[in-house]
């Protein structure tokens, strides 16, 4: 059993949980479900961002304390991961009291063995607080930043710590040459090597303007204490989350699931401070792309909106994770429309597994009284089946997470095929019964082999499926293996009620 710690970006806590939160945490438990299918140990790590000046300005703005504030959306959030099935193992918030701790002794950890790499510099420059960063000429249009030209900039100066970035620049490059995998898909590690080749500026790792985060371990030569940073502050909570009473999380993490507007931070600046604090490395960093509406990006300032609970209410949480997941490719950017979600609802799911699953079953009712016949002829929906399996584990591995679900409903298409051609029903009423243990056991192999392929998508669904094909007690923790060699005879089955009831009947004939 091999240990596998994946964690998802921790969210930003000035808002409510949107769907481009949603799509990373659904894509992120998908892989940790099937980690656990497979017998991994897995530790699976989500959180929230709590610090910095956001944060403390939509709190004033709420007239809540910063602590208040973040409590209260904090649980936002786990409610909706509730709701989700998102199955993590830790829920980590940057202002408890370990990982501010952590922070501080992360960036002792540097000062002891490279003092040179924290620096004390002066520094002025236009400041935009909706980015809480100082913005260059070329983010700067018509005196506002580009990003926010609402706010006005403000001019500061000020002294700060500065990290030496510029020190791990043959480092970086180095590392992503010869460890390709370290970030994935291939078109954002081309983007962090040409980032690399322009050369890397130091940055600033303490802020003397605002409290609302960690007090950085050590004061400036002024004597004045100021607050680490933002990438000090939250990018070590993947690392701070180990030391937590409880967690057994190890380190480094096998895989960072990010978005692809965050990969500087954590292809650049994170492996630099681990480098530079003697940690080791996270193995691999997954940059995900964007779930667009109407060809807008979700995000709170852009504004564009979709009212996640109501997109979970439409078919239930099971449907709306696997619409994401297969209708938007886990390493490119992607549509969100009601129609597709419908016409997949539909498809898919109703007229696809629903319908094989209560055909299938009702059979085994009707012809075998709900036991699921010995028979280990292997049928051609048997070939199939073993293929899909194998090439479902090799899509879950490479984290081709619609490929694997697109490999999944190939077999549902075989299946609901194989009913037809072998009628069971015309079986039954010539009294072939050899011929119709063999069809019937073959489909509640089949059913077996989707209900495992199922569960890293649809988890209570596939619970559901697991109950009514009669699986012994525990075959959560055993279902790739049961999937893998299916031995179902026996088994007392039962019609559920309907898995994915029609979203309206159509106008009678
Ligand atoms: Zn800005």
């Amino acid at each position: 059993m091999s240990s596998y710690f994946l964690t998802t970006a921790i969210d930003y806590a000035n808002g409510e949980p949107h769907l481009g939160h949603a799509f990373e945490k659904i894509g992120a438990d998908c892989i940790a479900r099937w980690h656990r299918l497979k017998g991994d140990d897995v530790w699976f790590l989500v959180g929230m961002d709590e610090h910095g000046q956001k944060v403390a300005q939509a709190a004033a703005t709420e007239q809540l304390s910063p602590q208040a504030y973040t409590d209260l959306i904090a649980a936002r959030f786990e409610a909706m991961w509730n709701r989700l099935g998102i199955s993590r193992d830790q829920f980590i918030r940057t202002t408890a009291s370990e990982h501010k701790a952590g922070v501080q002794e992360l960036i002792e950890r540097i000062f002891e063995r490279n003092p040179d790499d924290f620096y004390e510099r002066a520094y002025e420059g236009l400041y935009c607080v909706g980015c809480e960063a100082f913005k260059q000429d070329g983010e700067i249009v018509d005196g506002k930043c580009v990003l926010h030209p609402t706010r006005t900039l403000e001019r500061v100066q000020e002294r700060n710590w500065f990290f030496r970035l510029s020190r791990y620049q043959d480092f970086l490059s180095d590392l992503l040459q010869r460890q390709p995998q370290f970030l994935q898909p291939e078109s954002r590690r081309n983007e962090i090597l040409g980032l690399l080749r322009q050369g890397l500026e130091d940055i600033s790792a303490s802020r003397s303007r605002f409290s609302w985060g960690v007090p950085f371990p050590r004061p400036i030569s002024t004597g004045e204490v100021q607050t680490t940073y933002v990438w000090f502050d939250a990018l070590p909570n993947y690392w701070t989350a180990t030391r937590f009473a409880g967690s057994r999380a190890p380190w480094p993490a096998q895989l960072h699931v990010i978005g692809k507007d965050i990969t500087r931070f954590h292809c650049v600046i994170w492996p630099a401070m681990l480098h530079a604090a003697g940690l080791p490395l996270p193995e691999r960093v997954w940059a995900h792309g964007f779930i667009y509406l109407g060809g807008e990006r979700f995000s709170k300032s852009a504004g564009v909106k979709l009212d996640l609970q109501e997109a979970v209410d439409r078919f239930g949480a099971d449907a709306f994770r696997y619409f994401l997941l297969r209708e938007v490719p886990w390493d490119a950017d992607g549509n969100f429309s009601w129609e597709r979600f419908e016409e997949r609802y539909v498809s898919d799911l109703a007229d696809g597994l629903g319908n094989l699953a209560s055909r299938s079953l009702a059979m085994l009712e009707k012809y075998r009284a709900g036991v699921v016949p010995i028979d280990e002829t292997r049928t051609p929906l048997d070939e199939t089946g073993e293929d899909v399996l194998a090439r479902f584990a090799t899509a879950m591995d490479a984290l081709d997470l619609r490929g694997a679900a697109e490999t999944t409903w190939e077999l549902v298409g075989r299946a609901n095929g194989y009913i037809v051609e072998t009628a069971p029903w015309a079986l039954a009423k010539a009294g072939r019964e050899a011929e119709l243990d063999a069809a019937l056991g073959a489909l509640a192999r089949c059913l077996a082999r989707l209900t495992a392929m199922v569960m890293p998508f649809m988890p209570t669904k596939a619970e559901t499926l697991w109950l009514h094909l009669g699986a012994p007690d525990g075959v959560q923790r055993r279902a790739w293996e049961i999937a893998t060699r299916p031995a179902v005879g026996g088994w007392r089955s039962s019609k559920p009620e309907s898995l994915f009831p029609r979203p309206q009947l159509p106008p009678a004939p």
